[in-house]
């Protein structure tokens, strides 16, 4: 193999230009003494609330002002750590500029109950009495949205104070699996002994060389059968943490307390479950097929990711997967195209991999710049999807941006994923053709079972978490003990539902679960096949050229966090009230299904 590059042999046509946020270091440097000062000073605003509409007008704009630095403090750090993890540099930067983040937090962390003290009534008389204030209205709104849920100020120093004690479980979690964890050795593809760890568990699962994909799946999940008693109590432990506080705040359930904030009915979560376990015998279709095309006559666990079909060498060079990109992206319009470009003309992105640099790849949108992305291209296609999601992701933030004030560009989760995977789905439908016109079967093959795949990890496997973070939480609600058998039992029968009589269930599925760091933060993943399920909805509209979809598409990019996200959707035309998004999915899942098997049997 060949020596990877040193940060500084990089071609600097196809690295990020950082300069834009700061030109030099000094300047980083001259910056965060000024923003080190305004931290200090944020605690003693408390007392402008009694100056009226001016006075709350102040503390808003000193707020947003310091959060704005130090946004732009901490991204130019982390990028410019990201870039080789091995400068100290930028190590200490960054480090200082999460100490000054914390610290801000805790200056500012004052504002939400004065506000709520001060009064919805008398905080939306300011506001229609002070025009400077709109900017500020959603925000405002936010804060008090948690009026009927703040507690006395006795309590609420309490409950705050409590904030380290409950971080424990997920603490001893993460340090017992990513620290404490000794994985066996197992035998790699060439023959060797190779070291296990999580990072290369997913590489070894994907090896055509099924004793390898075996003892790595032995050798990771002996692991946590191996602790699961302590597992399972961490889990319940943050369970219990998490019905504490929505208790304490006069939530009804735990999942009503986490979808508050964003106002998500509670029937949002749950008909995603209903719509895709309507779909599961398609899906049981689907894991047949793999057991039948693998040749097997068990499918494990470990047989799930291997690709079915040959694999295609796709060796794209960067320069032509961004063509491609911009091809697959044309039915979003000119503007939306003639705004991509700058992301490709002005250096946003940071393409190609170095020694030392962050692996993976992300997005990052700043007020203070355009959007960055950082990438590993490496020519396959998995990669070429990746510069289309992550494009999705600033393009999101770009528009959000330019049309939102700061305190209400950014969006949540709910409606990030949505960006980056509209943008996948339209070039998946654009390579597809290409491949249909060029009567390239094996290109096709890929490109449908990469789809396939993708719904199978984002809305099925991730809908089946969810339906066990409900299970547990509610049987933690009802009193009940959540002891390692009755977890287990609760995955384990939800994996026979789930995948079916295709598949093998050994010993290990039932600690499965034990795997899935995101159980530390509750009914999170759900976002995942719910974000999913609307990138197709839109994508499909999109492209069958409905009457001003891709118009009200941007506008849902131009809205950020301008409204909750169910009505910037609707806005956009798309009721994520209704399961019929979801159903748009599993309706593209049977569709591709449908494709597979016919040009498996063409084969
Ligand atoms: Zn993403």
């Amino acid at each position: 193999m060949q020596e990877l590059r040193s940060r500084a042999q990089a071609d600097e046509a196809y690295t990020w230009r950082l300069e834009d946020l700061y030109e030099s270091d000094a300047l980083w440097e001259a910056d965060f003494s000024r923003a080190e000062a305004e931290a200090a000073g944020l605690a003693a605003l408390e007392g402008k609330l009694k100056g009226g509409a001016q006075g709350l007008l102040e503390i808003l704009r000193a707020l947003e002002g310091s959060s704005l630095l130090l946004e732009k403090l901490y991204a130019y750090a982390r990028m410019r750590r990201d870039e080789d993890n091995a400068n100290p540099l930028h190590q200490a930067q960054t480090d200082r500029a999460t100490g000054l983040l914390v610290r801000h937090e805790t200056a500012s962390s004052f504002f939400g109950p004065a506000l709520i003290k001060l009064g919805g009534e008398r905080v939306r008389g300011y506001i229609a009495q002070e025009m400077a204030l709109l900017p500020y209205a959603r925000f405002l709104e936010k804060q008090l949205r948690m009026e009927m849920h703040t507690l006395s100020p006795e309590i609420e120093n309490l409950l705050a104070a409590s904030g380290e004690m409950a971080d424990a479980p997920d603490t001893i979690y993460s340090m017992l699996t990513e620290a404490d964890f000794v994985f066996p050795e197992i035998t790699g593809e060439d023959g060797q002994k190779a070291p296990m760890s999580h990072g290369r568990y997913r590489l070894f699962l994907e090896s055509r060389n099924r004793e390898v994909r075996k003892a790595a799946y032995e050798a990771m999940h002996g692991q946590y059968k191996a602790f699961s008693n302590s597992i399972a109590a961490a889990f319940s432990a943050s369970v219990k943490k998490d019905r504490f506080y929505a208790q304490a705040r006069k939530f009804p359930t735990t999942l009503e307390a986490t979808l508050f904030p964003n106002s998500i009915p509670a029937t949002v979560y749950d008909s995603l479950i209903e719509a895709v376990r309507r779909h599961l015998p398609a899906f049981h279709r689907y894991v047949a097929l793999r057991k039948r095309t693998l040749k097997l006559d068990e499918l494990h666990f470990y047989d799930l990711y291997v690709q079915i079909v040959p694999p295609i060498e796709l060796g794209l060079p960067y320069d032509e997967a961004a063509r491609l990109v911009r091809q697959g992206l044309k039915p979003l319009g000119e503007t939306y195209l003639a705004d991509l470009e700058q992301a490709f003309q002005n250096r946003w992105i940071d393409v190609y991999e170095n020694k030392g640099k962050t692996t993976g790849a992300y997005s990052w949108g700043t007020h203070s710049a355009h959007p960055y992305v950082l990438l590993n291209y490496n020519q396959t296609l998995d990669s070429v999807f990746t510069l289309a999601h992550e494009l999705g992701h600033s393009m999101h933030s770009f528009y959000s941006n330019k049309a939102q004030p700061p305190m209400q560009a950014d969006y949540p989760l709910f409606l990030a994923e949505i960006a980056s995977t509209t943008n996948e789905a339209l070039l998946l439908d654009h390579m597809k053709k290409q491949a249909e016109e060029r009567g390239d079967r094996a290109a096709l093959l890929a490109l449908v079972n990469h789809e396939l795949e993708q719904i199978k990890g984002t809305v099925f496997r991730q809908t089946m978490f969810a339906e066990f973070e409900t299970k547990a939480h509610a049987l933690a609600q009802e009193g009940q003990a959540l002891t390692k058998e009755l977890l287990c039992e609760i995955y384990k029968t939800l994996n026979e539902e789930y995948f079916g009589e295709a598949i093998s269930l050994d010993e290990f599925i039932p600690y499965e679960w034990m795997r899935i760091p995101h159980f530390y933060r509750a009914f999170y993943v759900y976002q995942y096949a719910t974000g999913y399920s609307a990138a197709v909805a839109f994508s499909r509209s999109i492209l069958a050229h409905e009457d001003g979809a891709a118009e009200k598409y941007l506008g849902f990019l131009s809205a950020g966090g301008s409204k909750d996200p169910l009505d910037v959707l609707s806005d956009a035309g798309l009721d994520m009230r209704s399961p019929a998004a979801v159903e748009s999915c599993m309706q593209a899942f049977e569709q591709a299904l449908d494709r597979l098997e016919a040009l498996l049997k063409e084969g």
